[in-house]
Order: structure tokens, then C-alpha cells, then sequence
């Protein structure tokens, strides 16, 4: 059966905003045809027109506001909607929070899992200028070097100095580094030709340190001009500790390269987390909203009950920043990650913060949880931290032949969860506290939150 799409291109259509998707667009149904409009708010009775037609459903932009909604907030800067710094940025905090809190809550009610209660998201009292991180590109647009944001789902440069959710301090580094950029004539990389010099301008800002990173990514090796622009940012960025360039010759949307040379000062920056010191090198993860990661870290080593009796397993670890901070309320503290280098820097890290009970292994998690099974390996609790796609279902099963009494789940992608809580089930594990979301990134649609699953019977 041919099914006719109700909507054309280029038409204009009204109708009321049904819905707001995990992505944060509006969801307006013409003839039960989901059309998806950014900046558009669940109640609101719009004029929208239609941009993009696919066979399931289409793409529009508002025309014209009949009603709006009263969890609209005049946002002053239309672009952060448009870039995708801030998609919910329209959106009154608050109800960006119960947005989050709803996500988790819908998603175990199409799971039958309704039972399991979801306490309202944490929020920041500032919800902005939290970002410890940038990474902003650089660009020719009409004939003038630019650091901005790409538009959403394009490579379309919007030029922004005020970023609203970074750290003010990293933006007005980036504003010096452009303008020395701009100075020197350094040439922006070119996409379509592969030439060109910089790429990507990077800069990190320790929470409590305060120390600045810059690194410039650039697509040559040789930068023009590298010591002006260094002393040029010495003078200009009065915090800098660290100026790093790092390499990325290959035709890639990656920002960054495999290889670093250190310009001036230090290879890296420091910082702190819940006490414990550590060392950011360029290429590192390290949680980018260090005051609710610290609510998070906290919250997950509540969950898990230790009173420095337990051992712990923490996969998916990173830089060991859940393990250091777990490490003094346990016995022993084992990490895996993937990652060779935050393998490194786990280990660096345990040094100089003088803990001993940690021990960091590289590898895929399910495999290291295969071999600790095998070796007779007894977690009292196993913190998992996935990326989105969540933990695969032969690291649940090894989790369930280990038997810990606690898995703590620190969750970025509340579908997975939700999978992931449905396998735990088979395990014998339940979810036996409300989860707790916490807002780790205002203004935008990831929702972060902890579960704590118990081995009940069997
Ligand atoms: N817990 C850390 C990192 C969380 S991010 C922190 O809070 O800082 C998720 C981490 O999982 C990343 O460091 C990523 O490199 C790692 N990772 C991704 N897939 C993995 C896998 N299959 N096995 C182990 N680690 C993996």
C-alpha cells in the first residue's frame, strides 16, 4: 500500500506543537504526519513551512506564533538554537529539567518498568558558562578568519565570541587567539581542498586551578608565525599554562590529531575533582562540567554504600577520575578503559595523589570482565560509565556471574539504560533506589543519571 505523505515542501501548514523529541525539536502532526520544528514548544499553536519531506516524516521551521508557550524564554541569541550550543536553550530551566526527568520516566513506561521511580533532575543554580572545554573552529567566512559554530547539521560557520555555556574566561581566550590568528594572516583549512593551516582552536580551563590550555589544531606542520602567536597569547591570556599544537593532516570531521608538540609552557594543565588532583593532557577526557560531575561522583559513591571494606570494579573509567575518588572508601579499586592513554593517565594520576588500592587495565570492558570472571575475580560493586551505546550484554552477563551485591550505572543515554535494566533483570538484578538524574549539560538535550541495581534472590 502506497501511503500518501500529507505535507509538500515549501507549504505552509498550522497546527498545535504535540510533542518535544529527546533531540528537542517540536513535533507538530499534520494529518498524523510528524513534522519535527526546532524552537518550537509542546502547547504552542503555530504557522510552520515545511523544508523537508522524507517518506516517515518532514522537517519545517515556524513561520509565525499563534500562542506561545509559558516555558518560553526570550532567548537573546538566536544562533545558540541554531548551532546546537544550546537546542533547549528556549526553555525555561526548570522545565529543561522535568524534560530530562520525563525522558528516563517515558522510556521505562514503554518498558513496562513503571514501577521504577525518577526523582526530579538535578539542576545547576547557573545554568551556563559551565563548560571547562572548547573546541571552536576556524574558518574563512566572506573573507575574514572566524572562530565560531558550525549550524546545526552543517558545516556552515556561525561567527560567536560569546558562547553562553563555556566558561567566560575560555571565550575570551579564544577571541585573542583569533584576533592573532587574523593578525599574523594565518590561513583557515579549507574542507573542500584539503589546504589551508588551522583547523580547530582548543581551549581548556581548570575549575579550580584555573590554568588555561590552548592548543591550536592545525593541518600543517609548520605554523607560521608560531612564536608571535605564542607570545602573543603569553600577553593576551594572563592564566595560560599550557600551549600546545597538535596535529591533524587527515581528511576527517575529527578535531583532533594523534600528535602534540608542546609551543610553551607545560604539556598539560591541571585540575581538581572531589580533592583529587588531576593531570589534563590535550588529548584527554576529562568531564566537562566539573561542579555537577562532582555531584555525580558523589552520588554514584553514596549509591554504593562502601565503607572501605569492598572491592570495586569501575569500567568504562577514563582517567580513573570515579575510581581515585571512590578508591578511599574501598578496599581495592579495579578500572578498565579503552583508551591506552587515559590508561596512562589513571595510572599518573593514582601516583601523584599517593593512592595504592587502584589497579588500571586497557581493553575493551567486556572482555576484561570475561578474564576477572575467569580469574575468580569477587566485586562487592561494579560502577559501569558506558558512552552512549550502553554496556554489552556479555559484560551484564559476566557482571551476574561475578555477583556483586551492587552495580552502580552512571548513564549518558537513558534508551540504553533502559535496555540495560531489562538484561540486568535476566541477572537477578533490580533497580532498588528511584534513579537520580543529574543536569550535566544545561541548555542542551543529554540527560546523565544513576541507577543502583542490588542482586535480589537467586
Ligand atoms: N568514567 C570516566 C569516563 C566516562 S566516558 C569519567 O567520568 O571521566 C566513557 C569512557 O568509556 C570513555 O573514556 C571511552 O574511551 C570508554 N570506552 C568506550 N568503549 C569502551 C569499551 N568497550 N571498553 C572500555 N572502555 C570503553
Amino acid at each position: 500500500m502506497k501511503v500518501q505523505v500529507p505535507v509538500h515542501k515549501n507549504n505552509d501548514y498550522q497546527g498545535t506543537v504535540a510533542d518535544l523529541t529527546y533531540q528537542g525539536n517540536g513535533v507538530v502532526k499534520v494529518d498524523d504526519f510528524p513534522v519535527f520544528v526546532p524552537n518550537a514548544l509542546p502547547g504552542e499553536q503555530v504557522t510552520i513551512k515545511v523544508t523537508k519531506v522524507t517518506r516517515n516524516f518532514a522537517w519545517g521551521r515556524v513561520m509565525k506564533w499563534q500562542t506561545k508557550s509559558p516555558d518560553r524564554v526570550a532567548v537573546k541569541n538566536k544562533t545558540y538554537i541554531q548551532t546546537g550550543i544550546a537546542p533547549l536553550g528556549h526553555l525555561k530551566y526548570a522545565a529543561q529539567l522535568k524534560f530530562k526527568q520525563h525522558q528516563i520516566k517515558e522510556l521505562l513506561e514503554k518498558a513496562h518498568l513503571d514501577k521504577i521511580e525518577v526523582l526530579p533532575t538535578l539542576g545547576m543554580a547557573k545554568p551556563y558558562h559551565y563548560r571547562n572545554k572548547a573546541q571552536v573552529p576556524v574558518k574563512m567566512v566572506r573573507g575574514q578568519l572566524e572562530t565560531g559554530f558550525y549550524k546545526r547539521g552543517s558545516h556552515t560557520l556561525v561567527p560567536i565570541e560569546d558562547f553562553y555555556i563555556q566558561d567566560p574566561k575560555i571565550d575570551q581566550a579564544i577571541v585573542v587567539v583569533r584576533d592573532l590568528l587574523r593578525k599574523y594572516h594565518i590561513t583557515p583549512y579549507d574542507e573542500r581542498t584539503g589546504k589551508g593551516c588551522i583547523r580547530t582552536v582548543m581551549v581548556r580551563r581548570g575549575y579550580y586551578s584555573h590554568e588555561v590550555m590552548v592548543a591550536l589544531v592545525t593541518n600543517t606542520h609548520r605554523l607560521p608565525m608560531a612564536d608571535q602567536i605564542v607570545a602573543g597569547i603569553v600577553a593576551g591570556v594572563p592564566e595560560v599554562k599550557s600551549i600546545v599544537q597538535n596535529i591533524n593532516d587527515k581528511k576527517t570531521n575529527r578535531l583532533l590529531g594523534t600528535k602534540d608538540k608542546t609551543l610553551w609552557g607545560a604539556p598539560e594543565i591541571h585540575d581538581q575533582l572531589l580533592g583529587i588532583n588531576f593531570v589534563i593532557s590535550p588529548l584527554s577526557f576529562y568531564q566537562i562540567n566539573p561542579q555537577q560531575t562532582e555531584r555525580l561522583y558523589q552520588i554514584a559513591i553514596d549509591s554504593a554504600g562502601l565503607d572501605g571494606s569492598q572491592t570495586v570494579i569501575d569500567a568504562y573509567c577514563g582517567i580513573g577520575t570515579i575510581s581515585l575518588a571512590v578508591a578511599k572508601h574501598a578496599k581495592q579499586v579495579y578500572g578498565v578503559e579503552i583508551v591506552p592513554a587515559a590508561i596512562r593517565d589513571a595510572k599518573r594520576n593514582a601516583k601523584h595523589n599517593g593512592i595504592k588500592n587502584a589497579r588500571f587495565y586497557v581493553g575493551k570492558a567486556e572482555d576484561q570482565f570475561a578474564k576477572w570472571q575467569a580469574q575468580g575475580l569477587k566485586p562487592d560493586v561494579v560502577i559501569v560509565d558506558p558512552p552512549r551505546k550502553g554496556l554489552a550484554a556479555s559484560l551484564i552477563e559476566a557482571t551476574g556471574k561475578m555477583r556483586p551485591q551492587k552495580v552502580v550505572y552512571v548513564s549518558c543515554n537513558p534508551a540504553t539504560l533502559v535496555r540495560d535494566i531489562q538484561r540486568f533483570a535476566d541477572q537477578g538484578y533490580h533497580v532498588t533506589k528511584p534513579i537520580q538524574p543529574v543536569d550535566q549539560f544545561p541548555q542542551t538535550t543529554h540527560v546523565e543519571s544513576v541507577t543502583v541495581l542490588e542482586r535480589t534472590g537467586k
